[in-house]
């Protein structure tokens, strides 16, 4: 049978599956290879190619190094490292299909998931258990070429691309606690960083604003928008706007790391499964269960807090482990 590819052998009559994934970032993608290696088959649901980091693979396609992921002491292009998750997850018999999710249904046993119309009466499959790493998206500026330079100048995570930025001038955008954190743990690289934000007040805790005040690297840009990305195949500038003045000018920086929030892909889930206020799904404590039996959820759709992709790995390992304890449990 063929592994990939549309849902075609899956009839809407067919018998439940044992794993359903929905997502195919580091967290999936590691749930599909575990599950697969328990001989539980599972079948990834590994969403469809679109210009925004809600795609197969999920963020790590946007990007180009890694050099924090264990195993790669010289590093490796994140659409590489992902191909390489989803190849490991097809040799032990994952079948991933290029669709999206279009609706869930986990009211009762085996679960219902669409991938077409959400609207036809019977699922496309039933699962006995539900994966769920939908992942979340950096929010973005919304400017052109935004999404080319990701990996080119432009970042949304310092943890991960302050290291390339040694001894530069770099711009980060927001005000927020975050925007607070990435711009003073870039000071440890970058000669300085000038936070761009589009009031004259931060949004960022007190703490973490006297924190960025007294970094001597760290300079504010107020009442200031991006309004353009410069530079061909790489950012070498900015064109930002005075929102009081008008007036427009030209910032010289060669790295910019957009920190104006997330949002988790939790839209389908809305109804089913319990979520923080921010939308990220709640699991247990030191658990991918979430309060749906047979439902879990690992990777950033539930993490707020580390985002990387070897803490998603961990967790999509956490949600196998956790399914198929609760297969064998399950009197069928
Ligand atoms: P946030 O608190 O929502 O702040 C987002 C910032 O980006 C705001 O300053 C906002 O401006 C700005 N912004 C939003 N959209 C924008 C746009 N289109 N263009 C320009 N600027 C835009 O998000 P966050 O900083 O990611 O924090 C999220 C949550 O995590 C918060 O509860 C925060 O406290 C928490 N957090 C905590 C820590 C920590 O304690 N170590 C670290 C990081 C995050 P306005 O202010 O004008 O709305």
């Amino acid at each position: 049978m063929n592994k990939e590819g549309a849902l075609t052998e899956m009839s809407r009559a067919s018998q439940p599956v044992e794993v359903a994934i929905i997502g195919s970032g580091p967290a999936g993608l590691t749930a599909a290879i575990y599950a697969a290696r328990a001989n539980l088959e599972p079948v990834v649901l590994e969403g469809e190619p679109s210009s925004t980091s809600d795609q197969p693979g999920g963020q790590l396609m946007l990007t180009t190094d890694v050099e924090n992921y264990p195993g790669f002491p010289e590093g490796v292009m994140g659409p590489e490292l992902m191909q390489r998750f989803r190849e490991q997850a097809i040799r032990f018999g994952a079948h991933i299909h290029t669709v999206k999710a279009s609706r869930v249904d986990f009211s009762s046993q085996p679960y219902g998931i669409w991938t077409d119309d959400p609207d036809t009466p019977e699922p496309t499959l039933r699962a006995w258990t539900v994966i769920v790493s939908t992942g979340a998206q950096s929010l973005m500026l919304g400017l052109d070429r935004e999404i080319e330079l990701v990996g080119h100048g432009l970042s949304t995570c310092a943890t991960c691309d302050g290291f390339f930025f040694r001894d530069q001038h770099i711009a980060v955008v927001g005000g927020g606690d975050s925007a607070m954190e990435e711009s003073t743990f870039l000071t440890r690289f970058a000669s300085k960083v000038t936070v761009i934000h589009r009031r004259d007040a931060l949004r960022a805790s007190k703490i973490m604003q006297q924190r960025a005040f007294e970094n001597e690297r760290i300079e504010f840009m107020w009442n200031t928008v991006v309004e353009e990305y410069l530079g061909d195949h790489a950012l070498n500038g900015l064109r930002v706007r005075d929102t009081v003045t008008g007036e427009t000018s030209t910032l010289d920086v060669t790295g910019c790391f957009i920190a104006i929030g997330h949002s988790p892909n939790t839209d389908l889930f809305a109804g089913q499964l319990e979520m923080k206020d921010n939308g990220y799904l709640i699991t247990e404590p030191n658990s991918t269960r979430t309060a749906v039996e047979g439902v879990f959820a690992c990777g950033d759709v539930q993490d707020d807090y580390y985002r990387q992709a070897v803490t998603a790995a961990g967790t999509g390992c956490m949600a196998a482990i956790e399914a198929e304890r609760y297969l064998e449990s399950l009197s069928r």
